[in-house]
Formats: C-alpha cells, structure tokens, sequence
C-alpha cells in the first residue's frame, strides 16, 4: 500500500502561537474579572486593590500602585470609590508621620473574599494538566515574568528568582532549588510568583541566580 505523506502545515511559528494562546487566556481572564466586578459594583481596579490589600494587609497607596502595576493617580481615585463605599479606611503610617496606610473595613473584608475568588476559572483550567505539565508551566511563567520586568512591561514581583534566600539547582533529586528562608530543598512545582517572605537580592545576585536558573532549566 503507497503511503501518502501528509502536507506540511503552513503555521505561524511556534513562539507566534505560544503568544496567540496566552492572549486568549488575557482576554477571557478579563472578561471574567469586568463581569464579577461589575456583579459586586466595582470596577476592576477598585476590586484589584481590596484583593491586594487582603493579601498583603496594609499598604500605602504607592505600594498598592507598585504591586498592581498601575499609576499612584488611579490607586488614588479607587481609593476615594472604596472609602465612600466604607470598604477601605485610611490610617496613620508610623513608618512616615504624614503617610498613610490603607486597610479593608469589615465590609471590605467581606467583599474581598469574594473578589480574590475572581482567578478560580483559571485555577480549574489548569487542573486539567499533569503534575509535570504544571511544574513546567510554573518554570516557564516565572521565565516570561522576568523577562517582562527586566523590558519594564510589569512591576517586579516578589518570586523567588528575585529573593536574596533562592538558591536555584544547588541539590540533586528531584528537589534541586534551596530556600535559605525556611533552610530546605524545593522542587520546581514549589517556586512561588508571589511570596509573602520574599526579599529582594541585590542586583547583582539577581543576575547571578537568574543566569544559573535560566540556563539550567
Ligand atoms: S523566601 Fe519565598 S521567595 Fe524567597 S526563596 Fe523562599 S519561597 Fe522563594
């Protein structure tokens, strides 16, 4: 029997695919993330912000803007929404006298659990891969992250790529990276994005983790 062989695709290359897909996911997270802020009356903006600060507790508004990775102006209008709505209060900042410090009111507690929720869609879609897949997907976003923060795309955040404790690939098996935090092995599946004790290394540790991380990956 003659084999007939197939024809060649004529697709984008694989890299143009790789962005087609992850903007489809952009689009459909902010499609959920318009449709459940205007179920709660907010805007997303107004809903992003009660999320940061249950996640992080208070913070001044140039930390809110910094985490968010948008501009002091518009922390500052949404603030003003949120206040009148009695779901964020401002406080005095002992760290700078005439600073303040933004915080959730018990209703904004409330309402937060619910916003915070906003990602869940994403979380069951990814559900739907393997353990491996999922580790390598990890790798992989904490690779695209860094590269968008070192272009000036997104506001650094607090990965472990960056935290002066992260040792990356200094342990055989099949926990090669070290956290000098808690002084223990972790596997890939483990890296975190966006950990509450980070700390950022200095420059040039940054570069030096980064490039041992990177190109043994
Ligand atoms: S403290 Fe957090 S960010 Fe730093 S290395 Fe440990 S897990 Fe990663």
């Amino acid at each position: 029997m003659r084999h007939v062989t197939p024809p060649i695709l004529d697709s984008p290359p694989l890299d143009r695919r790789l962005a087609t897909g992850l903007h489809k996911l952009g689009l459909a997270l902010k499609h959920q993330t318009w449709s459940q802020a205007s179920e709660q009356g907010l805007s997303p903006t107004q809903g992003q912000i009660l999320a940061v600060l249950a996640t992080d507790g208070a913070l001044s508004a140039t930390e809110v803007a910094d985490r968010l990775g948008i501009g002091l102006p518009t922390v500052s209008e949404a603030v003003t929404t949120l206040a009148d709505k009695r779901l964020v209060r401002r406080t005095p900042d002992t760290r700078h006298p005439r600073a303040k410090l933004l915080r959730l009111t018990a209703a904004g507690i409330r309402l937060s659990a619910r916003t915070r929720a906003w990602p869940e869609f994403l979380t069951q879609a990814i559900g739907s891969l393997t353990h491996t897949e999922q580790a390598t997907l990890l790798t992989a976003l904490m690779k695209m992250i860094r590269a968008l923060q070192v272009q000036g795309q997104i506001p650094v955040s607090r990965m472990c790529a960056t935290c002066i404790h992260f040792r990356p690939y200094v342990h055989r098996g099949d926990a090669p990276h070290h956290c000098g935090f808690v002084d223990a092995p972790m596997a890939a599946a483990q890296l975190r994005l966006d950990c509450g004790d980070h700390a950022p290394a200095p420059q040039e540790q940054q570069h030096t983790t980064w490039a041992r991380f990177a190109n043994s990956a």
